[in-house]
């Protein structure tokens, strides 16, 4: 089922949909990861991409719930981060892409807001 963005803020990134699929950096063209489309929330991304070019990404949609922060991490399986509770695959990194990121991420299945950084 679609989904109504509330927040949509890309700078410096395109997404291969509205908001998932693969994300590229705009200065270089490289894609520096992918968004699951269904399981999250509500994504907040800054990185820098090893073009120099910085990059943010802000997502969020009119029914998303406010989110609570935890201070579990990820689980990383098959490239994929996953949320440690469900198992809801999220979001990729591309590491070798990218030399520095933030991120915080919301499951929609339970809420919990996950933060990873490199
Ligand atoms: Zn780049
Ligand atoms: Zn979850």
């Amino acid at each position: 089922m679609a989904r109504t963005l509330k927040s949509k803020e890309l700078v410096n990134t395109r997404l291969a949909t509205n908001y998932g699929g693969w994300m590229y950096c705009d200065e270089c063209n490289e894609n520096i990861g992918y968004l699951c489309y269904s399981t999250y929330d509500r994504l907040e991304l800054n990185y820098k991409c090893n073009c120099g070019s910085i990059g943010s990404v802000l997502l969020d949609f009119e029914d998303s719930k406010t989110g609570r922060d935890c201070e579990d991490e990820l689980t990383l399986i098959k490239n994929r981060w996953c949320c440690p509770k469900d198992h809801e695959p999220l979001i990729t990194i591309l590491d070798k892409k990218v030399s520095a990121y933030e991120m915080k991420i919301t499951c929609k299945a339970c809420d919990n807001i996950y933060k990873k950084n490199k």
